[in-house]
């Protein structure tokens, strides 16, 4: 069924049921990956809220959750290489195991911004979580990205915590513009 959101037009694309599959299955990869580890999840607020506070239901290692708050968007449609911080993050990562929790990744261009960030703080090690992938779009192959949740077309998507123009993330499914 489509929906409208402001002046735009939408259509369903990944359903909440695939969402939480693929989610659970993500949490036990990472308790496989860090078994001897008590990694920092860094949620990249604000799309990645909902993402993270259900991906972190499948976590059973102990483990700390932080976050921060990037903007690259501004409300439009297209990404803006001008990157916005909101919020720095404020846990001490050194010698940490750092794992990024980011909505979706684009050009690339905020979440390059993020690691090479976080890697002046001198972490264990940094890798990076998306629920969403354009590989159409990436600019610059990011070596930390090993978990995706689904990759999809250069399409610009809102719902489980990405909006447009602030509305939409309270949808419990992804859709795509029309
Ligand atoms: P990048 O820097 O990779 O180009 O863009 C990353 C950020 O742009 C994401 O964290 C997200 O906030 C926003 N973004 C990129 N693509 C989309 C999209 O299709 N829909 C929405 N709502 N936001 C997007």
């Amino acid at each position: 069924m489509k929906i409208k959101i402001a002046d735009l037009e939408f259509e369903p694309l990944i359903s909440e049921s695939l969402i939480a599959e693929r989610t659970k299955t993500i949490g036990q990869q990472l308790n496989a990956d860090y078994p001897n580890s008590v990694p920092v999840f860094v949620g990249v607020l604000n799309g990645s809220f909902l993402f993270i506070a259900d991906l972190i239901k499948h976590i059973d290692i102990p483990c700390e959750i932080a976050f921060t708050k990037l903007a690259s968007y501004y409300g439009g449609t297209t990404s803006k290489l001008k990157i916005r911080e909101d919020i720095d993050l404020i846990v001490d990562i050194k010698d940490r195991d750092v794992i990024i929790i980011e909505d979706i990744v684009d050009t690339g261009n905020t979440l390059n911004y993020l690691v090479e960030k976080l890697k002046l703080r001198k972490p264990n090690s940094i890798s990076v979580c998306s629920l969403l992938l354009k590989p159409a779009a990436l600019q610059n192959p990011i070596d930390e990205l090993k978990y995706v949740g689904f990759e999809i077309e250069n399409e610009f998507v809102v719902g489980y915590g990405l909006d447009y123009q602030e509305l939409g993330r309270n949808l419990n499914s992804i859709y795509k513009k029309v």
